[in-house]
Parts: structure tokens; sequence; C-alpha cells
């Protein structure tokens, strides 16, 4: 175990924890008996008690196993932008003993196909106007039954902070051949006995890992539960927390540090739809905001608002993110507005967020900060698995309660993402870092083939199976360039088919790609070459296309 963090663990905190015997849906039955009447949730100024958004899990559970004949263990599509169905779509899948797959709405029908067979899903929950994009699975798919919510249900009316945002302003256009959520909730039907376990398989998130195509990724209520007492420990999240939800709730820093840590300290959350920087900063002071999880370019908005400084923001006890690093001006301009210190974190979709956390109490800017409670982070040479010291560049490794299972169905991709250290199985993260003398970790690069663009995580591979459909290219490599305001963006270096040379440019290839996939994928830029850098092998060189390119801004 590396020692030298403890010198600076917070010392309110105890130095190990033990993982609660509870599961997730525990977290919220034991919070609504405990306050049955406080605000759980603030959407738009509507407000849902803790016994009122229990009585709808309960309710949608039971429609779920009476009427859908969703069973123990069975994976269900949870495809929906941040709503308060959402959250009580998500409580009603654990209710039902059932797993969650949840999946980023920006998918497109084409990715959705995959994640639904990958994962065999027969039923979902969806944002109603998600329901173009998921209707065609039917059929085709896994996928034959489909509750959708139109999050308008659940806005109040804006509580006076301006405008609600189109999303959730009107109900998007009914669709048939679909169960409306006020019908599944309204069936009256009651859930079986709950005989959860902390060991029942919870969630499966899906990532690409180290490797090309996503992959779920097997978290139990265990698993999860780490991750969450462990934040309401290092957070210092109590009852009388209000945290500020802006982070989307499909990705594990949203959905444990956002909606998993409040619900288990009985917290109120305050959420958003869509991020709009007068909107958090008139909830903050409306809501009186202790808590604000985000990532970086949330942050660089709301501080770079003219008018913040009209705002009451003093509530604030404690923000923090992770999942992208935070530049170190923005945490210093934070500090320089509020008097807080930005609290980053660190860790993957395998490890349902946090492995790494900074002290509150002695935090650095731009730095994973030390590992949270009871992880084991081992920096490694990644060809021998030598053991490094600080100051020394190598793969972390880290053991720890929060980690997964394995991957859902991948036999090879499981023997290789794991490795046997001091007797002691670790998971290898594909991200390069280094240790300071204090024993705080630094990102430095990655060995897996990962895109980090604000925070959105594009795989390489993916987009280039997808620009291969295109008729025009014969060889695709994709990587990421540094960009000024997403930290990075995808770059496609292109090779044309003989034939389609002269008669296709970079721009109309883009405009193709932006239908394919989701928004936050396609590349930026295109640029076509005659050749490619390959191994003797023919392996396409891509580290050193996309070192060229770090060399041309400057970043090396
Ligand atoms: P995901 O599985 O989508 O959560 O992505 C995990 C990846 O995000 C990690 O492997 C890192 O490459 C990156 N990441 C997470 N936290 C940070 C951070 N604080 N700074 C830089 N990169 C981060």
């Amino acid at each position: 175990m590396n020692k030298a963090h403890f010198e600076f663990w917070p010392s309110r905190l105890p130095k190990t924890l033990a993982v609660p015997e509870t599961t997730l849906y525990d977290n919220l039955a034991i919070s609504a008996k405990k306050y049955p009447e406080k605000t759980a949730l603030v959407y738009y100024g509507a407000r849902y008690t803790y016994s009122q958004v229990l009585k709808e899990v309960e309710a949608l559970a039971g429609y779920l196993q009476n009427v859908l004949g969703v069973k123990k263990g069975e994976n269900v599509l949870l495809f929906m932008q941040n709503a308060p169905q959402f959250l009580i779509g998500y409580y009603a899948i654990l209710r039902a003993e059932a797993v969650i797959v949840p999946v980023n709405p920006m998918n497109t029908a084409e990715e959705m196909a995959f994640y639904v067979e990958d994962s065999a899903i027969r039923a979902g929950i969806i944002g109603q106007e998600l329901y173009g994009r998921v209707n065609e699975l039917k059929g085709r798919t896994s996928l034959t039954q489909i509750i959708t919510a139109a999050y308008s249900d659940y806005a109040g009316n804006g509580d006076g902070l301006g405008e609600l945002p189109e999303a959730v302003r009107e109900p998007v256009q009914v669709v048939d051949k679909v169960i409306e959520w006020k019908e599944a909730i309204g069936a009256g039907c009651k859930p079986f006995e709950y005989r959860g376990d902390a060991e029942d398989t919870a969630i499966l998130p899906y990532t690409s890992g180290t490797t090309g195509q996503p992959k779920g990724c097997i978290h139990t209520n265990r698993t999860v539960q780490a991750n969450t007492v462990g934040a309401f420990h290092w957070m210092n999240i109590t009852a009388d927390a209000a945290a500020l939800l802006t982070l989307p709730l499909f990705h594990v820093t949203g959905m444990v540090h956002s909606m998993n840590t409040p619900i288990y300290a009985g917290g109120t959350m305050v959420m958003m739809t869509r991020w709009d920087r007068d909107y958090a900063a008139s909830a903050i002071e409306r809501y009186g905001c202790t808590h604000w999880i985000n990532i970086s370019t949330m942050l660089i908005d709301f501080l770079a608002n003219p008018k913040l400084a009209q705002y009451d923001i003093s509530s604030l006890q404690a923000i923090g993110g992770g999942g992208a690093p935070l530049p170190e001006a923005v945490g210093e301009k934070l500090t320089a507005i509020t008097g807080l210190e930005y609290i980053e974190g660190y860790g993957l979709s395998e490890t349902i967020s946090h492995t790494h956390f900074n002290p509150p109490d002695r935090p650095k800017l731009q730095c994973l900060g030390i590992p949270s409670f009871d992880v084991d982070a081992r920096v490694i040479e990644p060809s021998t698995g030598k053991e490094l010291g600080p100051g020394q560049d190598g793969e972390l490794i880290v053991n720890g309660p929060q980690v997964f299972k394995g991957y859902h169905n991948r036999p090879d991709e499981n023997r290789n993402s794991f490795i046997e250290f001091d007797g002691k199985v670790f998971f290898r993260t594909g991200d390069i870092v280094r240790t300071d003398e204090e024993g705080y970790f630094f990102i430095v690069d990655r060995v897996k083939r990962m895109i980090n663009a604000a925070g959105f995580k594009v795989w390489p591979t993916e987009v280039e199976s997808m620009l291969y459909k295109h008729p025009a290219i014969q060889q695709a490599c994709v990587v990421g360039i540094p960009d000024p305001r997403r930290g990075e963006t995808v770059k496609a270096f292109v090779i044309l088919n003989e034939e389609a040379k002269g008669d296709v440019t970079e721009e109309e290839i883009i405009e193709w790609a932006k239908g394919q996939m989701a928004a936050y994928k396609y590349p930026r830029f295109i640029e076509f070459r005659e050749t490619f850098p390959t191994t003797s092998s023919g392996k396409i060189l891509w580290r050193k296309l996309q070192d060229e390119e770090r060399g041309k801004s400057g970043e090396v």
C-alpha cells in the first residue's frame, strides 16, 4: 500500500471504511424512512419528497416485474437525459433486482443497436424525445418493451429562475406502441418482496476500457456502495446538503456523486436537464446549494459569466470533479471568486468513479490527488510490470473495493485488464501517471487509445469503424489533438480510394460523419494522406500521427 498519502489524510476521517452490506435501493428506502417529508429532489421549481420518490419507485418496479416480467439479474436499458424519471427509473430497476444499463443519450440508433444487443436488453426506460432512436431497434434487436417518459410531466414552473429549457418545456410528441410512463406508474402494481444482496450485479456502464469497442463494466451493489459511502465521507455530504446536479447521470461521476451519495445522506438534489450557467447560479442562490461536482468545461463557463457577481453563491461549501483535468488557471480563478479550492478526483467507469481524491484541506491543482479509502494504487512499467517510484512515469494499477468484477462477456479483455501484484489482483487503468514526493498522483499520458473531449470519452476504433462505412474512405486513423476549449478533440487522417480522389472534400466527410455518430464523437478535422506510417506488420502507427499533431500545437 502506498503509505505516503496518510500524511495528508483528512484528520476527521477514518483511514479505512467497511463497505456496508446494504444495497443501493436500501439507501433510498432508509432515507425515505428517516426523512419522509424532506425534499429529495428539486426539478425546475417542482419539489419531490423522499416518500414521493420511493412511492413512484415501488410503483414502477411493480410494473416492471408484474407486467413486463423483468427478472432478477436482467439487463434493463436506461436511456434518458437528466430528469426525475432517470432517478426513479434507476432505483425502480434496482428495486426489481434487475441491472441498470445506462447509455449516453447522445448515441445514435446504430450505436444503440450495439448496446442493446451486447447486453441482450428486452426492456428499456427512455426519454420520450429519444424514442425515434430506439423505435427502429424493435424487431431487429432483442428490445421489445419500451416505457417512455416526458420530462415536462415532472417539471415545475421554473421557479421564476428563467425559462425552462426546451427539453422539458412541453410534452414531446406522444408516440404509439410504447408504454407511457404515467400508465406504468399508475397501473397500481406492487413489487415482489425485496431480496437484493450486496453482491448482486447492479449497474452495467459501458466504456471502451483500454481497447476499441465499448463493453459493459460489471458493478455490484457493493462496488457502487464503496464509492457512494466514500464520497459521502470525503466530501462531507450530510442530510443538510443540497447538491447541484449538472453532470449527466448516465456517467459514473454524476451517478455516484450527484445522485447516489446525496440519497445515501438524505440530502437534496437540485437537478438540471441542460447546462445553463445563469440557471445554475440562480439555483445555487435559491436553494442554498452546498455541493457541486462538475467537469472543467462547466466550471470554465460558470466562472466566465459576466453576471456571476450578481448571484449569491456563498452557500457553496465544496466544489470538485473529475473525468478530465481542470486547468490550474481555472482552479485559481475559482478560489479568487469563491474562496473555495477545487477538489479534483480521478477514476474510471471500471471503478464507478473515484479511486483518487484530493484531500479537501490540502488539494493540489491539475492533480488526481491521493488514493481514496482502501485503494492500493501503484505505478508500474507497462511492459515489464516492474514497480516504479516517485517522479517516474508508468501505468497506474489499482486494487480497491470499487473495482468492477470484469467486462460483460469479454473473457480476453478480462485476462488482459488485470494483473497480479504482491499477491493481490489489480486493474490496469491504461493511464500513465507519475507521483510526487508527497504521494500525490498526476496524469501524464495514456497507454490506451482514448480521446478525452471535455470528459466525453471518444474511442478512436469506434469512430474508425463508422468512417469505414463511407464509400470513399479506404483507410482511417483517428487521433486526439489538443483543443483549447475541450482539452482534446477528434481528428481523422484519411486515405481515399483511388476513384474518390478529387471527388470528395474534407468538409463533406465531416458533414457525413455528423449524421453517423453522437455529436461528441465525429471528427472536427479531417486530413487526407497518401500513406500512413505503419509497423512492419502493417499496423498503423496512430501514436506517431498523434505525436505529430501535438508537436504542431507546441505540446509534446
Ligand atoms: P470514464 O470511464 O469515462 O470515466 O473515463 C475514465 C478516464 O477518464 C480515465 O482513464 C482517465 O483517462 C480520464 N480521467 C478521469 N479523471 C481524470 C482527471 N482528473 N484528469 C485527467 N483525466 C481523467
